[in-house]
């Protein structure tokens, strides 16, 4: 018979939302389980090495990895909370019973309420040979490197110039590996323009209105065809380049990991603003199936700064909800929604924004 676990809230995903939202229902006095599938908790922040941006409130100034560990501290100390990790969450199911897998048993699991924090995946574009081994992600490049020691190859080609693809190119050549070139298909770079001057200034073009058209190669890649775009994002004819490199690298963007909320029957609308498939949830948080929230990249993909105030929110909220904190929560609450308006004043925020109101206008859920 498999294991019956009860727990008053139930957490799915370790990273910065989800420990977060762990730290702040338990010290209202809530009991709390998180389970990560991965062997540590931590998310994206364990993999990054660079310093954050942002605001001094969300650590800015420090490096993801060094953010990550302050977060697994503050759960640490907690004897309301419990951390599982190598442990991946299944299914959530219409009786409230969560299954998962961890070390080789099947467990089971009877929350009182749940969050939903399992962050990201990455993004795939098609093209002729996009199967060939040295294809990668570039959160996968990362792993490799920060995490495992490994470069994936000796030369790259990048595709996007947001955030991911900048930082990663720039960690790449930190690495000692050459960056034949980073192409992006729009014809601005979406990433902060810090980072790409780096980059320029080490050599390294940075091709706006281009795309990858094959990669080519026999046990693995060697190289690969880019060519320029027109304004309808059509190839120019005769603009091809051949790149001789052993690795092409996609930073193409995140789409939300929202099988589980899917799964769990929750509304969902798509939404670009906020990257794809995401539940209709209240300002709280709460999605349309009573009792279960999201928080971080699941709920839209943004940054850690914001993952972490929403998983504080989620958490308030989820505690609140069960009668921890009743005096306190409200102004809790207030405090993580000033914060979210103040991350989402940029322009990138601002795109956020326009993607949680129409969210929450076209049968969304408002509190
Ligand atoms: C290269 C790069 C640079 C970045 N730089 C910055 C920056 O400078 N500033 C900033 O604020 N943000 C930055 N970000 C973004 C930031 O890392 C993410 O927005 C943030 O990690 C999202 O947090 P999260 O908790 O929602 O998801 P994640 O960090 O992805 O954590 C989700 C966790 O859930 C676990 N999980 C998933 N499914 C299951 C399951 N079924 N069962 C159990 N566990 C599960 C995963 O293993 C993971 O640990 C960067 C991202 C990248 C890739």
């Amino acid at each position: 018979m498999p294991k019956v676990k009860e727990t008053e809230i139930l957490i799915v995903g370790g990273g910065p939302a989800g420990l977060s939202a762990a730290s702040a229902a338990a010290n209202l006095g809530a009991s709390v389980l998180v389970l990560e599938r991965d062997g540590k908790p931590g998310g994206q922040l364990i993999k990054q090495t660079h310093k954050f941006f942002g605001s001094k409130k969300q650590y800015a100034g420090d490096r993801g990895y060094q953010i990550g560990d302050l977060l697994i501290e503050q759960c640490r100390n907690n004897p309301n909370l419990e951390v599982w990790t190598d442990t991946t969450v299944l299914g959530i199911y219409e009786d409230g019973v969560v299954t998962a897998e961890g070390q080789g048993k099947h467990l089971k699991i009877t929350p009182k309420k749940i969050i939903v924090a399992t962050g990201a995946s990455e993004k795939m574009i098609a093209f002729p040979n996009n199967d060939l081994p040295g294809i990668y992600g570039a959160g996968a490049v990362q792993t490799l490197m920060n995490v495992h020691g490994i470069v994936p190859g000796k030369r790259v080609l990048m595709i996007g110039a947001g955030n991911i693809g900048l930082i990663v190119s720039y960690q790449l050549m930190q690495a000692g590996v050459e960056i034949a070139a980073i192409i992006e298909a729009a014809p601005t770079i979406g990433g902060y323009l810090v980072h790409a001057s780096k980059i320029r200034r080490a050599g390294v073009p940075i091709l706006t209105s281009h795309t990858i058209t094959e990669a080519y190669g026999d046990e693995g890649v060697e190289g690969a065809i880019i060519c320029k775009l027109d304004e309808s994002w059509q190839p120019v004819l005769g603009s091809e380049q051949d790149l001789k490199v052993d690795v092409v690298c996609l930073a193409v963007g995140l789409s939300p990991l929202t099988e589980l909320c899917f799964q769990a029957d929750c509304q969902m609308k798509y939404v670009p603003e906020l990257s794809g498939h995401v539940p209709v949830r209240s300002e709280y948080l709460e999605t349309t199936r009573p009792g279960l929230y999201v928080a971080g990249d699941v709920s839209g993909v943004e940054e850690a700064s914001s993952a972490m105030v929403e998983g504080r929110l989620a958490g308030i909220s989820a505690a609140c909800s069960l009668g921890y904190g009743e005096d306190i929560a409200p102004k809790l609450q207030a405090e993580a929604l000033a914060e979210l308006s103040e991350l989402r004043a940029g322009p990138a925020g601002q795109k956020t924004l326009r993607g949680i109101i129409n969210l929450m206008d076209k049968g969304g859920v408002v509190c």
